[in-house]
């Protein structure tokens, strides 16, 4: 548990500082009256970002942040919205904060080149996986029983996507929804909306052992709230499970997985035991 503690607080404390320095840059910005109105739909119309000779964002001034110009009222109304020449900062925020969390230096030997492809019943799978690790488009289920190699291809697409400068989670369902309970708390409670829009806006989310996590009607609802969102947004996702933990899921979440216009469902054989192989063979 100390572990879990320590990468809370690491996510914790990195997103109070966001907070803050947000603030405290709306108020000294309010106070100078220099905060930039925009559009609603200025940052998607801009291109590239415009620096004076000063080297300074000509679209913020250098504030980082635009306020929306919409009308009172509005739920926008007063917000902040990141300038596109903070957009690559915060990106890189996220990607940090999620690989404290995703932990992948235990699974930093699990690459497509350790991968045992000339297994008997894998070579599919293995080219497959790779194919959508290079153009992440829709969901990926890997079903197979335990020691098939699900987790390796899964961490090697996982790790293949951090390379290509992505923002990637990787986690086990229970570690996920252990990082999400112990933060949910009466008195965390922005701390836990922050980690779970973390975990939704993830550009790439991979869930290993989907099934084997306790089920309990909290974690239920929260998983399904975060694959539904991931769902309806279309967001890439992968997913491994055998096939007693996928009878075992939430059905709510089984009709989403059975929906083949966004899912390709891999089911791998299992041949040999590809865990021992492994060991085996370093
Ligand atoms: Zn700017």
């Amino acid at each position: 548990m100390n572990h879990l503690r320590t990468l809370v607080e690491n996510i914790k404390q990195p997103l109070q500082r966001q907070r803050l320095a947000h603030m405290q840059i709306q108020r000294s910005l309010a106070k100078s009256g220099q905060l930039t109105q925009m559009s609603p739909d200025a940052p998607t119309a801009l291109t590239k970002t415009l620096n004076n000779s000063q080297g300074v964002c000509s679209i913020c001034k250098g504030a980082g942040f635009l306020r929306r110009n919409v009308p009172f009222g509005h739920a926008d109304f007063g917000k902040l919205v990141a300038c596109r020449c903070k957009e690559q900062e915060l990106k890189s925020k996220r990607r940090q904060q999620l690989a404290e969390l995703s932990n992948l230096r235990i699974f930093a030997e699990k690459r497509f080149e350790t991968f045992h492809s000339e297994v008997p019943g894998l070579q599919e799978a293995f080219q497959m996986v790779g194919e959508f690790a290079a153009t992440p488009t829709g969901w990926l289920v890997l079903v197979g029983p335990n020691g098939c190699g699900k987790t390796h291809l899964a961490a090697a697409l996982a790790n293949a996507c951090l390379e290509n400068g992505a923002v990637v989670l990787f986690s086990t369902v229970p570690d996920l929804l252990d990082y999400l309970r112990a933060t949910f708390a009466p008195t965390s409670d922005a701390t836990y909306d922050q980690l779970f829009a973390l975990m939704r806006e993830a550009e790439m989310l991979v869930l290993d052992d989907l099934g084997t996590q306790q089920s309990s009607p909290w974690a239920n609802e929260k998983l399904f709230q975060l694959l539904n969102h991931r769902y309806n947004a279309g967001v890439p996702t992968v997913i491994t499970a055998n096939p007693e933990g996928l009878r075992a899921t939430d059905a709510r979440i089984r009709s989403r997985l059975s929906d083949v216009r966004l899912v390709t469902t891999l089911t791998l054989e299992q041949a040999h035991d590809y865990r021992s192989l492994h060991t085996a063979r370093g």
